[in-house]
């Protein structure tokens, strides 16, 4: 019976491979041409401080629509298109379609706070990723303060010298940099004090289970704790309720995003968002 249930097993790993395999090959030749063909755009989502209310950024969220597989979300996509090398071109398109709509917006006069861009790991192991945001800065006429950058705990540990040096220069220029999903990768915190990070972000799987889960409420007060005690900037990803947002604050997390506030919009429906609540202009 064993060794029936065995090969069952076996039977089943190999299906649920090879249809893993078959859709990330799919996933990959249906990326090549997702920027030529215009099949990508962007989402912002707002971030808020929590004593003021108003919006202190937007997170620009990348979005897939391919005519044969549909809309693929990011979680399914990136990963592949990173170990396909992919990442680099389309990470340097969000960022110059970022930086875009930032100006228009600045114009416009809606007050956007900083424009947060997720950033792969390879686009700063493997290019030169402070020639790219000076040349976006540059391009789009805007103030390095416009801009924040989230890049993950995993990728920060690698702490190669080339990356760690692109860091403090991009720290220097202005743009403010976030670790993104913080909490769920290493445990060695010493990168904190050596790397020129200005905010962390609370990983929404520590959000999720609150105010049940207690243990997740420790966890995100000791994150928060650490951040305050640091000087850093804290935000959580992932607060859908005011008991959430409560907590948090009480903890001392001055800064949240999540469902509550708003889902990740269009540029017009973000549009909309504002004018439906006028902010306090920021003045730059
Ligand atoms: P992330 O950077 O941690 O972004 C937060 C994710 O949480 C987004 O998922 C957002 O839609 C989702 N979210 C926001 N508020 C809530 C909430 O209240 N509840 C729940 N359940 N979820 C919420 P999304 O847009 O699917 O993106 C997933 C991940 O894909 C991102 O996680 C980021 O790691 C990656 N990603 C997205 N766009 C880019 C990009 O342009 N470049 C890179 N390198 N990665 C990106
Ligand atoms: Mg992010
Ligand atoms: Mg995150
Ligand atoms: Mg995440």
């Amino acid at each position: 019976r064993a060794k029936s249930q065995g090969r069952n097993n076996y039977q089943f790993y190999t299906e649920t491979m090879t249809r893993d395999i078959i859709e990330r090959v799919n996933i990959e030749n249906e990326l090549r041409h997702a920027i030529s063909s215009n099949e990508l755009s962007l989402h912002y989502q707002p971030q808020i401080d929590l004593t003021s209310g108003q919006v202190i950024g937007v997170e620009a969220l990348l979005r897939w629509h391919n005519e044969k597989l549909g809309r693929v979300p990011p979680d399914r996509f990136i990963a592949i298109a990173e170990d396909a090398g992919l990442m680099l071109t389309i990470g340097e398109w969000v960022l110059n379609q970022a930086g875009k709509q930032a100006r228009d917006w600045l114009d416009r006069d809606i007050p956007f706070g900083r424009i947060a861009v997720n950033i792969a790991g390879p686009q700063i192991t493997k290019m030169n990723l402070v020639e790219q945001v000076s040349a976006m800065l540059h391009h789009c006429r805007l103030p390095a303060t416009c801009l924040s950058l989230e890049v993950t705990e995993t990728f920060i540990m690698q702490n190669r010298d080339s990356s760690v040096k692109q860091l403090y220069l991009l720290h220097e220029m202005g743009v403010e940099l976030a670790i993104d999903d913080f909490g769920t990768g290493y445990s060695s915190l010493s990168y904190l004090k050596k790397l020129p990070i200005s905010k962390l972000k609370i990983d929404k799987s520590f959000i999720r289970d609150m105010p049940e889960d207690s243990d997740d409420i420790a966890i995100s007060n000791t994150i928060i704790a650490l951040a305050n005690s640091l000087g850093l900037d804290v935000i959580a990803e992932g607060v859908e309720t005011r008991e959430q947002a409560q907590l948090l604050l009480q903890a001392g997390c001055q800064q949240a995003q999540g469902f509550l506030y708003s889902r990740p919009l269009t540029v017009s429906q973000l549009e909309q968002y504002f004018s439906a609540s006028p902010q306090q202009s920021i003045a730059r």
